[in-house]
């Protein structure tokens, strides 16, 4: 008798492949280890998803590559950043994935990232105007005029 093939479903279109389609992304990630260790989002659906990202952030691919590490519970840092850009892949997210089982990068998972000096609070950064508008609401009440945002803020933090 035969034995069926396994298939891997994808949670979000809900297709199912083969395990050598290539389909899915591998990882060490233990969230995924009873599903052959590959994410259960496919290729395609995480580029969408990552699109959509794209748009909410204004086109910044850095922050929709961390959004989308966030929720695949994958690794990120900037030299896989960087060294995703000059791909073929469909789209950026795919290329940074294809980069995540590299040697230095394997056995780490978002955690590693988040824990890390590098980490970066995506819904906390702001843009320029943000903190002009805080200036002159918060800090020159208390300190006066012609410090910048980062003075202010050491003023804060120092004799607050
Ligand atoms: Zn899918």
């Amino acid at each position: 008798m035969k034995q069926r093939e396994q298939r891997y479903r994808c949670s979000v279109c809900g297709d199912e492949f083969r395990r050598k389609s290539n389909a899915f992304t591998p990882t060490r990630s233990m969230l995924y280890k009873g599903n052959g260790g590959f994410l259960t989002i496919c290729k395609t659906c995480v580029g969408e998803i990552y699109t959509k990202y794209l748009e909410k952030f204004g086109g910044d691919e850095c922050k929709a590559i961390k959004r989308m590490c966030m929720l695949l519970d994958i690794y990120f840092c900037d030299s896989l950043f960087e060294a995703s850009k000059n791909s073929s892949q469909l789209n950026r997210m795919n290329a940074y994935l294809s980069k995540i089982n590299l040697v230095p990068y394997i056995n780490k998972t978002f955690d590693d990232y988040l824990f890390s000096s590098d980490y970066e609070d995506i819904s906390e950064s702001e843009n320029s105007e943000t903190k002009a508008r805080k200036i002159s609401s918060k800090y020159i009440k208390v300190w006066g005029y012609g410090f910048s945002y980062e003075e202010y803020q050491f003023l804060e933090g120092k004799f607050s």
